[in-house]
């Protein structure tokens, strides 16, 4: 049985103020669905989330991680310091790191490695782009940007991972894809971890699906049978549409 995961992915939005302030309106909020409630603010919002969060059931991710230990790589943060103030998920290989950012299946893979090294436990983003889809190439993007990513990853540490599958041209833009085609996408992405890891593997691992997802869409995606949560941006950002999707049933 897979536990639904809803995790907001609050990109660069939120101060460290405004960041307690949005927790403490969650904190308020019944969750009747019993998903896991995880919360992505931005780096440097992330200690005043560690303390807004004590004692609350809901979980602080960040949403990046380098590969590297430490050094000299400017503007960046390891993995020891989001250990150290408590993060437990982070967020890997999101298709704005990859756009703006650099990021490739090759650095998604470095740092999803690097995280589970850490005890960190990697939400992976894989999602075609808008020509990609035109093309009729969806499954083979994602199924390839899965595999790549969980290169070297073993089955132990497979059990801590998630991926998202986000399809790039609906993030931000009020585009869904129909729970159909998300379930049939996120199946043909079980399927190559199937591939690697066998059945049993597949069949635990929770794949979410993101974009423009929120209070209004999320009970017909959620309904779907390999749909096992939401990476959600935009209506991660206000509480009672973040409750409608955390309360999706
Ligand atoms: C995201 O950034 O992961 C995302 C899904 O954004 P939005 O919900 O705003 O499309």
């Amino acid at each position: 049985m897979r536990r639904p995961m809803i995790a907001g992915n609050w990109k660069m939005n939120k101060t460290p103020a405004e960041t307690k302030a949005l927790i403490e309106d969650l904190k308020a909020i019944e969750n009747r669905s019993g998903a896991e409630v995880v919360v992505c603010p931005m780096t440097v919002s992330l200690f005043a989330a560690a303390e807004a969060l004590k004692g609350s059931e809901i979980k602080l991710g960040a949403q990046n991680v380098h590969f590297a230990d430490k050094g000299a790589y400017t503007g960046e943060c390891n993995a020891a310091s989001l250990k150290e103030l408590g993060v437990e998920y982070v967020i890997i290989g999101h298709s704005e790191r990859r756009q703006y950012f650099g990021e490739t299946d090759l650095t998604v893979n470095q740092r999803t490695l690097k995280a589970l090294e850490a005890g960190l436990k990697p939400i992976v983003c894989v999602g075609e782009s808008l020509e990609q889809k035109q093309q009729g190439i969806t499954n083979e993007i994602v199924c390839l940007q899965t595999k790549v990513a969980l290169l070297g990853v073993t089955a132990e540490q497979l059990k801590d991972l998630v991926i998202a599958y986000e399809p790039v041209w609906a993030i931000g833009t009020g585009l869904t894809a129909t729970p159909e085609d998300a379930n049939n996408t996120i199946r043909a992405i079980r399927g190559a971890v199937e591939e690697v890891f066998g059945a049993e593997a597949a069949q635990s691992l929770r794949i979410l699906y993101g974009g423009s997802m929120n209070d209004k869409n999320a009970h017909d995606l959620m309904a779907q049978s390999d749909v096992d949560g939401g990476l959600i941006g935009g209506a991660s950002l206000v509480a009672e549409k973040f409750a409608g999707v955390i309360n999706f049933n």
